[in-house]
């Protein structure tokens, strides 16, 4: 069991800056995940709080101790490398059991050690095959139990399903999603690029963008209320339609000539917004209220939705995700309506969110 603290962290390569002085609070057991756009700095905050990358500025500390200057394997970590990186002439059994072996683990401990692992990992049958006599899943799944027998305080996985198929990358999600079940006191950091992989692991997702934190919640949280344009963006898919609009402080929003309702006070006072609204909560309009006008540009039927394109004579089309048996065809006039409490504003300059916090209780 151990919090990992990072405060103030900095790194620079030559006299590049890739992380800009990171703070963050991971707790004990917990599942965090780093998730941002290739390049913003995900793997180089894991690799140092692994000991594989110095700490220009600021500190680590995993449990009590600052480990700036504490070898890798004397930090209590293990970590699982999208390349798997597994002997080839070895077994799944020795591949397993080797950094055990070296550590002067005697075998039947060892040997315990890999059967429970393999067991965790639905490997048992696999331990006296070569890696390749295995699938990628469950090469991958080798990575991970060698990890897992070291019993490490914190376990590091830098984007471990990025080299396996469609299929696997699901099936061996799954597996990694049982193992934080299994595992629950050990402390989890993953990195990945993909935001689906990031809503279904995390307990808490740290959202990085160019060396910097631009959030850090629950899944629902940065989908519900991402505080910034850039997390609106990167956190749902198809991504959250984005439109300029002017903001009347109130409660009334126009955009493209036409004017609609949101909650009175939801918003901080502002002039010229963003207006964001998920595809997902747009809706056909039944009756005369709507929120948006527009032609249907190009319809994609995916059989569980259908994606309308929206042309409301802005840059780019409205996406809709509609029924997969909604009626809407190319060229045809629509209008689209949502629940206003789905809107959401945000600085037309800074992109910051200006939703105004919940009310919260006056009572004792
Ligand atoms: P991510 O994991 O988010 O894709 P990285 O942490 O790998 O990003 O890289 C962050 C930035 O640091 C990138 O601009 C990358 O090119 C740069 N970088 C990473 N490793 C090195 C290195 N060893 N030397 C120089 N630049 C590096």
């Amino acid at each position: 069991m151990a919090d990992v603290t990072i405060a103030n962290a900095r790194k620079h390569y030559g006299n590049m800056p890739v992380l800009h002085g990171i703070d963050l609070q991971i707790r004990s057991g917990e599942f965090v995940v780093f998730v941002g756009p290739s390049g913003c700095g995900k793997s180089t905050l894991l690799r140092m709080i692994a000991g594989l990358e110095e700490i220009n500025d600021g500190t680590i500390a995993i449990g009590k101790t600052v480990v700036n200057d504490v070898s890798p394997a004397r930090r209590g970590v293990a970590m699982v490398f999208q390349n798997y990186a597994l002997y080839p002439h070895m077994t799944v059994r020795d591949n397993m059991g080797f950094g055990l072996k070296m550590a002067g683990v005697p075998k039947p401990a060892r040997d315990l050690k890999v059967r429970q692992a393999a067991a965790m990992l639905q490997l048992t049958d696999y331990l006296d095959r070569l890696p390749k006599q295995l699938s990628g899943g469950q090469r991958q799944r080798v990575a991970i139990g060698r990890a897992i027998v070291r019993d490490p305080q914190v376990f590091l996985f830098d984007e471990p399903l990025s080299n396996l198929d469609a299929a696997l990358r699901v099936a061996t999600r799954i597996e990694i999603a049982r193992l934080k079940d299994k595992l629950p006191g050990t402390t989890m950091i993953y990195v990945t690029h993909d935001q689906v992989e990031a809503m279904t692991l995390a307990d808490k997702i740290v959202v990085l963008n160019s060396g910097r934190i631009e959030q850090v919640g629950s899944p629902l949280e940065l989908y519900e209320r991402p505080a910034n344009l850039f997390v609106a963006r990167f956190i749902g898919s198809p991504a959250m339609n984005i439109v300029d609009a002017s903001y009347d402080g109130a409660s009334r929003v126009g955009l493209q000539g036409q004017t609609i309702s949101v909650p009175q006070g939801s918003f901080r006072e502002a002039g010229f917004v963003k207006l964001g609204v998920r595809p997902e909560d747009l809706r056909l309009a039944e009756g005369a209220d709507h929120l948006l006008a527009g032609t249907v540009a190009l319809v994609e039927h995916l059989g569980e939705v259908t994606l309308a394109y929206v042309d409301i004579g802005t840059s780019e089309p409205l996406v809709a995700k509609l029924e997969g048996t909604a009626a809407v065809e190319r060229g045809t006039a629509v209008r689209l309506t949502a629940d206003p409490t789905r809107i959401h504003l945000f600085d037309g300059e800074t992109g910051a969110s200006l939703r105004l916090p919940a009310p919260t209780s006056l009572a004792a």
